[in-house]
């Protein structure tokens, strides 16, 4: 990837399937256990309208990339799926890259042969397992379906077929002890996954969980123990042979997430589905995000004609006035979070703001926090990712009020 130029020109498609077996107490995404096979068929089916209506207008944006560089069904659990996404997939596939990452997240308990079958033939080349734990007691307290056995079979199974495979943890869980933690990080680093992703367990919206924090039955564990599982996933992954790719994940060398990384590193995506965001960096001088509506049961999109027909009709929440401060302070944070950081000068060529350490940036950059190479490079200490939004503001600041 060339660390120096914006825009990219690198575009991902992302597809929500938000069909879930049952509803895990901690997940504010947009998800649904109440449905029934014929909707799940009209909301794919609308998928493809909605992909066919972007194809369409892709001459519209200048200078916007014509193919896709990388595929990710997410959700809700894609896993409940298999030939039905073979003709959209086959569509997508006519317009993505050679070699491109194509991944879908599953859930152990939906993982045997026949599946994993399926969805090779239809063109997916990764699949993100969500493990969760590997522990029982951590299973039980984060109401996942499957156990300790399914979820080490499930990625056997999936290595078996597929040579990338990503494995999602939770830590912070309550009750977890730092012993546990390390378990379920050794049995990570043996299950052969060639990516991790390692998440700290939040309360966020209006959850189970949230709302048992906030009426005092539940306790969210603090941030130092928080930070305490951080730093031994960092020590442990490293000792196993793993990157540090960003705050949250790991890969074995050569098997970076290539969609991720257009999150991180400021790149488009076109995100399909309820609720999904959507990112277009050629679009606006500092690029335009929307927000598809969250309710799924309505997402049937009427055809468009252009593009602004698509984001008139097919969104909400449309952010296209946005401005270089908006800019700045995303690039950063989402840059500080990872090993390759900012780029300084492709920041001043993209903006004409250069970077002008303030005092507290200055003492950071002294006492080795954080780093500025020669080639114009500026990484936070990989310790310091999970605490990134304080730096990232001091550092925002340092361009802005240069
Ligand atoms: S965590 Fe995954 S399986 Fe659980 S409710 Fe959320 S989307 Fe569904």
């Amino acid at each position: 990837m060339n660390k120096k130029a914006f825009p990219l020109h690198k575009l991902g498609l992302y597809l929500h399937l938000p069909f879930c077996s049952r509803i895990c107490h901690y997940c504010d995404f947009v998800k649904s256990a109440l449905y029934s096979e014929e909707q799940k068929k009209s909301y794919i089916d609308s998928l493809e309208h909605l992909l066919d209506d972007y194809i369409k207008a892709w001459d519209e944006i200048p200078g916007s990339p014509k193919e896709f560089y990388s595929v990710f069904w997410g959700g809700g659990t894609p896993s409940l799926v298999t030939h039905e996404i073979i003709p959209i997939m086959q569509k997508i596939l006519k317009h993505t890259r050679a070699g491109a990452e194509v991944t879908l997240e599953a859930n152990p308990e939906h993982i045997n042969e026949e599946s994993l079958k399926i969805w090779a033939l239809a063109g997916i080349n990764r699949i993100s397992l969500g493990v969760q734990s590997f522990n029982e007691e951590g299973l039980k307290a984060l109401t996942r379906e499957h156990s300790r056995e399914k979820a080490l079979e499930a990625v056997r199974l999936v290595r078996k077929y597929f040579p990338n495979c990503n494995v999602d943890l939770i830590y912070g869980w309550p009750g977890q002890t730092e012993k546990d933690w390390e378990e379920d990080l050794s049995l990570l680093t043996k299950s052969g996954a060639t990516h991790a992703s390692l998440y700290n367990l939040t309360f966020e919206g209006s959850t189970p969980f949230a709302r048992r924090v906030a009426r005092g039955k539940m306790e969210a564990i603090d941030d130092d123990r928080l930070y305490g599982f951080y730093e031994t996933a960092c020590k442990m992954m490293k000792d196993a042979g793993y990157e540090h790719e960003e705050v949250s994940n790991w890969h074995l060398p050569g098997f970076e997430a290539q969609h991720n990384g257009l999150y991180w590193h400021g790149g488009s995506y076109l995100a399909l589905g309820a609720g999904a965001h959507s990112f277009l960096e050629e679009l606006g001088p500092y690029g335009t995000r929307w927000q598809q509506s969250g309710n799924w049961r309505t997402f049937v999109p009427e055809p468009a004609a252009n593009l602004q027909g698509i984001l008139t009709r097919h969104y909400n929440q449309i952010d296209a006035d946005r401005d270089v401060e908006a800019w700045i302070l995303e690039v950063v944070s989402s840059g500080l979070r990872t090993a390759r950081g900012i780029n300084i000068s492709a920041i001043k060529d993209k903006t004409g703001y250069s970077l002008e350490p303030r005092p507290i940036l200055k003492q950071a950059i002294d006492l080795g926090l954080i780093v500025r190479d020669e080639k114009g490079q500026l990484f936070l200490n990989e310790l310091e990712w999970f605490r990134e939004t304080r730096w990232s503001l001091e550092v925002a600041l340092s361009f802005i009020q240069a």
